[in-house]
């Protein structure tokens, strides 16, 4: 067990958040009388910095050698406190925090009972507390580089912001030239801005810098390593790239609109969507059959916020792309009726509402409806329309109908999930680390995401998470080292039968099988102390460190004999 415990209990109210519903007093005052604990107190914000300064100043004049906190979930604050904890003086690994929020006050409302669930909680935090071991934290170096892998927008800017900073970028870009889907655009909203004013500039400043090499027609095909150390495969290139942090950036594709056939799409002429739009204005002909558009229909949400297609999610670009596109096309056809059907008007953004607005000046009329069907009626086609405000069915029968085509992912989303091992939401877009504080960041460390591959979003909120991860993948490059978990899981060769089951299951390539004696071996670089193949090894030989069976088994005991 090492030296004798000297255990340091905080009780946080949360401001009312855990006071309101358990007896902090009589929580504190029962910790002071367990074994090991030298000193027991409570304070509104454990997490503020007074409710820090409280452990440190504690651990320094009372010799404390753990600490224990009974507050919130440790997903946020156990990183606080176990910096608190070292400042003074104690290991930060014989720090260990009960959960009294999440799964204590925040899911009971009588507080009698509470408060005994919170005791029995802090009892069984203190008596793994006793347990834990000093661990060492360790650093890894890192190659100095970076991957990126998209050539659209999103991935240029991400390499050019790391490149400026210093450091060789491979941008790896699957198609034959760089610029992505903005490259498809003419004109971007709410300034109508030709993209020829702007894209052309931006390849070229990536092309001619000293510090990016460019691969087209080129894929990751193999990826592995760990933050800091990746070593990348990609095809055309002869040797693995050898990077410190990967930004992925590959973009999205756009909803094909043959899977509502009831639109029409691909059987009748006059029906095309935004994207093919923006070739047709671009090239200044809008002609269908042979004439000009008289009725011109806009139908917004196509492949998007439909659940029955499996996407719910707004596309958020299809409102500013259809204020923008029936501007131009009322410019180019001063005559022709052009009517947007829309579910909801979402032009949010800087200047969106104000777009908005222009759009109608300029004669666009709006019409709240859920479009049912487009049917043939002679050379022209009818729009039939369920008018939710109305309350009835409308037809209107049009010359050419524009479809709102709605992002979705693109299908090599799961090749680079697989690679990688990362995570995705149920819409297939990839998975942040957390949506509010750690938005460009995955599950796997150094790893970040630019761009509409983490969801659908405009060319500024593009450019601006870009740039995001580009900093955030600095921030390993620029330091020259990583922490590494020291809460790894170790081998006893002893008890291992070589039989690779650990090997299988763990989802960041950590264990191997020695080839000269058979056994397992854990690279502790790679290893995240997540404890699965501990918990399958059949032999019991792995021990993973922090989470040792007498430190649980304590902390079982603790709540079963309560
Ligand atoms: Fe709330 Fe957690 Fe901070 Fe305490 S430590 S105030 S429980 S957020
Ligand atoms: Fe892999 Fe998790 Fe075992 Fe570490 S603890 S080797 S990450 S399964
Ligand atoms: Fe050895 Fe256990 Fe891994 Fe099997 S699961 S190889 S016995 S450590």
């Amino acid at each position: 067990m090492g030296s004798r415990p000297r255990i340091g209990v905080y009780i946080c109210h949360c401001g009312t958040n855990i006071a309101a519903t358990v007896d902090v007093e009589a929580v504190t005052e029962f910790a002071a009388t367990l074994p090991g604990v030298v000193v027991a107190r409570n304070y509104t914000y454990m997490c503020s910095e007074p409710g820090q300064a409280l452990i440190k100043e504690d651990a320094r004049t009372l010799g404390l050698n753990r600490v224990v906190v009974a507050s919130c979930s440790p997903r946020m604050h156990e990183p606080t406190f176990r910096a608190a904890s070292q400042e003074g003086g104690v290991n930060p690994y014989q720090f260990e925090m009960a959960n009294i929020r999440e799964q204590c006050s925040w899911v009971h409302h009588d507080r009698h009972e509470a408060t005994e669930k919170a005791k029995a909680l802090v009892y069984a935090a203190v008596m793994k507390a006793a347990r834990l071991e000093p661990l060492e934290e360790r650093e890894a170096p890192v190659t100095p580089g970076a991957l990126v892998i998209g050539g659209g927008v999103a991935g240029m800017v991400a390499a050019l912001d790391i490149a400026d900073a210093g450091f060789p970028v491979h941008l790896v870009e699957a198609s034959e030239r760089l610029g992505g889907r903005v490259a498809e655009l003419n004109r971007t909203f709410p300034d109508l801005e030709p993209v020829s004013a702007w894209l052309p500039a931006l390849v070229d400043q990536v092309l001619r810098h000293p510090n990016i090499t460019v691969h087209l027609n080129a894929r990751a095909t193999g990826v592995s390593g760990f933050v800091g150390n990746f070593e990348a495969t990609v095809e055309g290139v002869e040797e693995p790239l050898k990077v410190g942090a990967i930004v992925i950036a590959t973009g999205y594709n756009v909803f094909d609109p043959r899977l509502k056939p009831e639109f029409g799409y691909g059987v009748y002429p006059q029906v095309v969507t935004t994207l093919e739009l923006e070739h047709r204005l671009a090239s200044g002909d809008l002609t269908v059959n042979g004439k000009t558009p008289k009725d011109v229909v806009f139908i917004k949400c196509v492949g998007s916020r439909d659940k029955q297609l499996g996407r719910p999610y707004c596309s958020r670009v299809c409102c500013m792309i259809s204020a923008k596109q029936a501007q131009l096309v009322r410019q180019a056809l001063p005559d022709a009726r052009v009517t947007v059907f829309y579910m909801d008007v979402r032009t949010f953004g800087k200047r969106g509402e104000e777009f908005y607005d222009e759009a109608r000046r300029a004669g666009v009329r709006y019409r709240r409806g859920n479009v049912s069907e487009i049917y043939r009626r002679g050379d022209r086609v009818v729009v039939r329309v369920e008018d939710t405000l109305l309350g009835r069915t409308v037809e209107q029968e049009a010359d050419l109908v524009v479809l709102a085509v709605g992002m979705e992912p693109r299908p090599e989303a799961a090749d680079i999930a697989a690679l990688l091992k990362l995570p995705r939401s149920a819409d297939g877009f990839f998975l942040e680390a957390h949506p509010k504080l750690r938005p460009v960041d995955t599950a796997v460390d150094g790893v970040f995401l630019a761009g509409c591959c983490q969801g659908p979003k405009d060319i500024p909120d593009t450019v601006a998470q870009a740039k995001a991860a580009a900093a955030s993948a600095l921030i390993p490059l620029m330091r020259g080292v990583v922490p590494m978990e020291a809460a790894t899981a170790i081998v006893d060769p002893e008890l291992c039968a070589g039989c690779g089951m650990c090997v299988e299951i763990c989802p960041y390539g950590a264990p191997a099988l020695d080839p000269l004696w058979g056994v397992s071996r854990v690279n502790a670089v790679l290893c995240k102390g997540c404890g699965a193949c501990a918990v399958t090894c059949p032999s019991k030989a792995i021990r993973l460190q922090h989470f040792t069976p007498d430190q649980i088994l304590a902390q079982v005991e603790a709540l079963v004999g309560w």
